[in-house]
């Protein structure tokens, strides 16, 4: 008997001591990221710039919406806009044979409905705005492809096509996607692409916004260094990053994972977000509603990820999408009632204060929410699933549940 409980003393130890031998990489990760006291939510809206009239009025009325719905301390839901500046000037591009690169950028007279939408909804403060590139895509790239693919060119002759029809891999803004695989750019062109694009900002808003999403979650350490150069202070990620295409155009297999509150080589905190509300695809509210319950197990905060797809287009389909909308945020308060509306500059900054109240200090609620976290990275469970050591360890995670049940309540 004494044999026995000795032999499972000693398989537990080991298996314990192999899991944070092999896992001690994550198992630090998931410790030290920040664990949020309440529920965050964060609707990443991107791709809004340079268009017809109807994009700006499509904004006025999310910004209506966002404004009905408050959180407990009377703070409006918040939409990033992701910003890009200009579409290719395709007629000029066209006429001079595709000899250099021509663009109309948001400065221009015929924009200026858009820019007054989006300061109108920065000022209410239901909008906050992030950097998503000059243009979508690298400009010497469609210019080289152009010249040889038929279907850009009639895409440039196009003016009212959208760079949500280029090609993916064209998408990708900080690479060379003229050829695949694709190629790195040149950082001292990033650099003077990252401040020209702040300079526009600058002029039309005031100040450069302090986010960058980068175009299809493609960048490197050039794109980094530039940004931390041009006065930007967090970057939202998809929770890894990739920094290039494949000979087919497809992503590259992620270079590395990426958790809440890490910062890059240069300073820059990184933000992970990886949930989606794209209502022209056909996601619902129930969706929000899961995900924001999930994200609360975790701690962590809920980045929504849509674009301006969903929201401009016909008007049926734009008001279904807005009506969508707002039931996610009502449902999300009626079942979180201490859900906390923020833009994305905001979190970095409470995440890096870190003495604000919204990342928890509780030692209980951190070993919960670790806990759920370990379950949660895949690799991590499945260790603990065919090492026994889930089984072993059931009533710990069964008390962990109930620890974080009892810390949530006493947030609410
Ligand atoms: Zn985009």
């Amino acid at each position: 008997m004494s044999f026995s409980i000795l032999a499972l003393v000693l398989w537990g130890g080991a298996a314990v001591l192999a899991f944070l031998v092999v896992h001690r990489a994550a198992v630090r990760a998931l410790w030290n990221e920040p664990v949020l006291a309440q529920p965050v939510l964060i609707v990443e809206s991107d791709d809004w710039g340079p268009g017809p009239v109807a994009d700006a009025d499509a904004l006025a009325g999310l910004a209506s919406r966002l404004a009905a719905v408050r959180d407990q301390r009377g703070r409006p839901a918040v939409m990033t806009l992701g910003v890009v500046c200009s579409l290719p000037d395709g007629a000029a591009m066209l006429a001079d044979g595709l000899a250099r690169y021509h663009r109309r950028a948001l400065d221009a007279p015929e924009f200026a409905p858009m820019v007054e939408a989006m300061r109108a909804g920065c000022g209410a403060g239901v909008f906050a705005l992030q950097r998503h590139g000059m243009e979508h895509f690298w400009p010497d790239a469609l210019l080289a492809r152009a010249r040889v693919d038929a279907s850009l060119r009639d895409w440039l002759a196009d003016p009212q096509a959208r760079s949500e029809g280029l090609p993916s891999h064209l998408q990708s803004r900080w690479i060379d996607a003229s050829v695949l695989p694709s190629r790195p750019l040149d950082p001292a062109a990033v650099q003077c692409a990252v401040d020209e694009e702040a300079r526009l900002l600058e002029r039309l808003f005031g100040a450069a916004p302090v986010v960058a999403v980068p175009n299809t979650f493609v960048w490197d350490d050039a794109v980094e260094r530039a940004w931390a150069g041009s006065s930007v202070r967090c970057i939202v990620t998809p929770g890894r990053r990739i920094e290039g295409r494949d000979g087919q155009g497809a992503l590259m297999p992620p270079t590395r994972v990426i958790r809440n509150g890490e910062r890059t080589a240069d300073g820059l905190m990184q933000l992970v977000r990886d949930d989606y509300f794209e209502p022209i695809r056909g996601h619902r509210a129930e969706q929000v509603w899961q995900a924001v319950a999930a994200k609360r197990r975790l701690g962590r905060p809920v980045l929504f990820e849509t674009h301006r797809e969903s929201f401009v287009g016909a008007a049926a389909v734009a008001r279904a999408a807005n009506d969508e909308l707002e039931r996610a945020l009502r449902g999300v308060l009626e079942r979180h009632p201490d859900v906390r509306f923020l833009s994305t500059a905001e979190l970095a900054d409470e995440l890096a204060a870190a003495a604000t109240g919204l990342v928890t200090r509780s030692l209980p609620h951190r070993v919960a929410v670790f806990l759920a976290r370990v379950e949660h990275e895949p690799a991590l469970r499945r260790f603990l699933k065919y090492s026994g050591l889930r089984f072993a360890l059931a009533p710990v995670f069964l008390i962990a549940g109930v620890m974080h049940g009892r810390c949530a309540a006493r947030a609410r």
